[in-house]
């Protein structure tokens, strides 16, 4: 059993258990709890949310012929809806893809078409028109006929049996080399991510309510699942993002409120804050992470707010779910280590175990940095359909996280540096070589490298670093519309830099580093 649940080996089944059971348990433990709100306005009870998805399950087999285990892309901005159709989803036994709403159609297809996808469903039903969605995935848009229909008949009373190795979401993630790559994250992972939730970010009751500003698509949305469980409530913003005077006035409202937030978003609310005299009235938690927090930053936060604020560090291979730096402990300055503590992501998870290694996998002692490495049952069970990819991820049990870091005497984690590339602006991750194979294409391009660099609002901006092939004169406009054709506005350059040549080392590999600190300098 230990071995089992620490392995999270997929060959045992003692917890054949669907996550949208918990849906099922509430709607009838507490059928007349308001569930879902758009703004203030009550959209759903649960007795309504558990009807609709059971619905949607039946209307995506029999309209579209979905079976358990085939892939269904959710393509929307935050919506009330948004979690209806996922439950739906689940209650079929069939696999959530969720996609972050602002990237590009052709990014789009690439998910539709790498998860095999039967269906999507997206806000404005054009993406066939704007890009090449694979034959056989058949798009309809939110609150069009074909979405009406979905919802047309009865569902089943139970959700249908899956197991908990059966895959719930697949997280599509970027990486340093070629294509995004979908994360498989089962039910089991979900499970014991909320169960984390629970002993280490916060307790939930039925009278709290979960606002989304943040996107549905990433840990924004993967929190609803302590929510459903405690029959509390789900807010989705009417802006269906994030303002900072909505979030004040909602948390006003309800009393209560939890969510989670990116590093510029708790700055934004800070800003807000100073500006209308609001002192975090009804709000209960703030999680922050996703990137980098500015010590500075979060001082300021517990200056106005007061002690609000868990962090947590995670990433989609294990979902929300590697350190947290509890409550308490973010606004301890009484403590002789309190600084430290509060710059680092704190302590593994409840159900987490951490390692720090060198190069070659030795142990490295607290106070030295090396790679981190995560075991537990909240890390994924692979990339889909990329076993190479799985292999060299996940060595004898253990998640390579690709960050870097060191442990202090006391457990608590500081993250030093990111051994994959990845830029993070506003909490997003951002894949250099994604922008990279884009700026290359371009003729008169020779070389080119897209760093990072600090930027108060931001965390980091993305600046790209040309060089002309030959005679070639190149124009800033013409990159800029070459990035808009092919990727999301959020992973453009804000700067372009133009060099005769990049620096590189012996190997002629560009030595990024180098580039960051020059440019830093400027
Ligand atoms: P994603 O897979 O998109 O969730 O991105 C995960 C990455 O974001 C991690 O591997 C870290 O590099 C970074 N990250 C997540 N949480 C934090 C945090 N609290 N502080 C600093 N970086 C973080």
């Amino acid at each position: 059993m230990y071995h089992a649940i620490f392995t999270g080996s997929p060959s045992t089944n003692e917890l054949p258990m669907n996550i949208a059971s918990w849906l099922h348990s509430t709607a009838r433990t507490r059928p007349d709890a308001p569930a879902i709100f758009s703004g203030e306005r009550l959209h759903a009870d649960y007795a309504t949310f558990a009807r609709r998805s059971a619905a949607i399950a039946a209307g995506l087999h029999a309209r579209h012929g979905i079976a358990a285990g085939d892939r269904v892309v959710v393509f929307l901005k935050n919506c009330p809806e948004y979690l209806e159709l996922l439950y739906g989803i689940w209650w079929l036994g069939a696999v959530a893809v969720p996609a972050n709403a602002k990237l590009h159609p052709a990014e789009i297809a690439y998910i539709a078409e790498d998860s095999g996808a039967r269906l999507l469903v997206s806000d404005t039903g054009k993406l066939r028109s704007e890009s090449e969605l694979p034959a056989n995935c058949t798009e309809i848009a939110l609150g069009s006929p074909s979405w009406d229909a979905l919802h047309a008949s009865g569902g089943p009373e139970k959700p249908a049996e899956t197991d908990a190795h059966d895959t719930a979401w697949i997280f599509y993630t970027s990486g340093t080399t070629g294509r995004p790559k979908g994360v498989m994250l089962t039910h089991r992972n979900l499970m014991m991510m909320s169960l984390c939730y629970a002993i280490d970010v916060d307790q939930v009751s039925h009278t709290h309510t979960i606002l989304y500003p943040a996107p549905m698509s990433h840990g924004g949305g993967l929190y609803n699942f302590p929510y459903v469980r405690a029959g509390a409530s789900h807010c989705v913003p009417v802006s269906r993002g994030f303002d900072a005077g909505e979030i004040a006035a909602l948390s006003r409202h309800f009393g209560e409120t939890a969510y989670f937030a990116a590093p510029t978003m708790v700055r934004r609310q800070i800003d807000e804050a100073q500006r209308s005299g609001y002192h975090g009235e009804g709000i209960r938690t703030v999680v922050y992470g996703g990137g980098p927090m500015y010590g500075p930053d979060i001082d300021e936060a517990l200056a106005v707010f007061g002690p609000r604020f868990v962090q947590i560090y995670g990433q989609g291979e294990s979902p929300m779910t590697i350190s947290v730096l509890p409550r308490d402990v973010v606004a301890d300055t009484s403590h002789p280590n309190w600084r430290k503590r509060r710059d680092s992501v704190g302590v593994a998870q409840a159900c987490i175990e951490l390692r720090i290694v060198d190069s070659e996998g030795n142990d490295l002692p607290p106070g030295r940095s090396g790679e981190i490495l995560v075991r537990g049952d909240t890390v994924m069970r692979g990339y889909w359909r990329n076993e190479e990819a799985t292999a060299k991820t996940i060595v004898d049990g253990w998640l390579h996280t690709g960050d870097i870091g060191h442990l202090d005497e006391d457990g608590f984690l500081t993250l030093t540096d990111r051994s994959k590339d990845v830029i993070i602006s506003g909490g997003t991750n951002i894949y250099p070589r994604e922008v990279e194979d884009v700026l290359i294409s371009h003729p008169g391009v020779a070389e080119a490298a897209v760093i990072g660099l600090p930027d108060p609002e931001w965390g980091e901006i993305v600046v790209a670093v040309v060089a002309a092939r030959g005679d070639a004169i190149l124009h800033e406009d013409e990159l800029e519309a070459l990035c808009r054709s092919r990727i999301a506005s959020f992973k453009k350059p804000r700067r372009y830099v133009f060099l005769d040549e990049l620096p590189k080392n012996a190997y002629g590999k560009i030595l990024k580093r180098e580039l960051r600190a020059q440019l830093e300098q400027k």
